[in-house]
């Protein structure tokens, strides 16, 4: 299970992170979406929608109709389980298996259904943090974990979610352990170029008090 958490601070940025999401999805992936009413999971959609170019206009949310499908490629089918108690009643909506298999299915209210869905999902958590700001968390469950560099690239690609490792360039996010270090051994890396003399400290260091992580760095180096 990997864990990807960050922030978005508009609605523009919340369609782009759906685009990259979809960037790292294929036919018969379920995402499982939650996050309370107006948190922003149908700009999402959205965005994941559009990433396999279907019309932007056509994607809102299921309430009424319960599950949608988008024309795109492959086919995006908007599922939502607000009112579902089961998967049987999905399945006599019309989402049996052969659809599911040939389509990216993106489920609303997922946690409603959660013990019924595969275990290979991307689950989304959005929380409204006020205004347009959003709090996203991106768990890639199951066989999913192994997308979760492909996930990252796009998200830094496509929604300029995140940095890279400076010493690897792997992308990183705010709310990973080691940041802005993709890894303890990254970070580590770094510090040996330090002590190494890699890097030159370009003013006087004050030794007792000065924090490592503020000197600057000599920008006419190898790094
Ligand atoms: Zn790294």
């Amino acid at each position: 299970m990997s864990d990807l958490c960050f922030e978005s601070n508009s609605v523009t940025k919340t369609v782009a992170v759906g685009g990259a999401v979809a960037r790292a999805l294929r036919a018969g992936d379920v995402v499982a979406l939650s996050g309370e009413l107006g948190a922003g999971k149908t700009q999402l959609v959205r965005g994941i929608a559009t990433g396999f170019d279907a019309d932007p206009r056509a994607v809102s949310s299921p309430t009424f109709v319960l599950m949608q499908e988008y024309e795109a490629q492959p086919t995006v089918v908007h599922i939502d389980a607000y009112r579902i108690d089961s998967l049987d009643d999905l399945e006599s909506m019309g989402w049996d298996e052969p659809t599911q298999n040939s389509s990216v299915n993106v489920i609303e209210w997922a946690d409603r259904i959660a013990s019924e869905l595969p275990e290979d999902r991307v689950a989304i958590d959005i929380e409204h943090l006020g205004d347009e700001k959003r709090q996203l968390r991106i768990t890639l469950h199951g066989k999913l974990h192994t997308r979760e560099k492909q996930l990252r690239t796009a998200l830094l690609d496509h929604a300029d979610i995140g940095l890279p490792c400076p010493i690897c360039k792997t992308p990183v996010l705010h709310g990973d352990e080691a940041f802005p270090f993709c890894s303890p051994r990254c970070k580590t890396i770094d510090l040996g170029r330090w002590l190494g003399g890699d890097y030159k400290i370009t003013r006087e260091v004050d030794w007792e008090n000065d924090d490592l992580a503020t000197m600057e760095r000599d920008t006419d180096g190898d790094s």
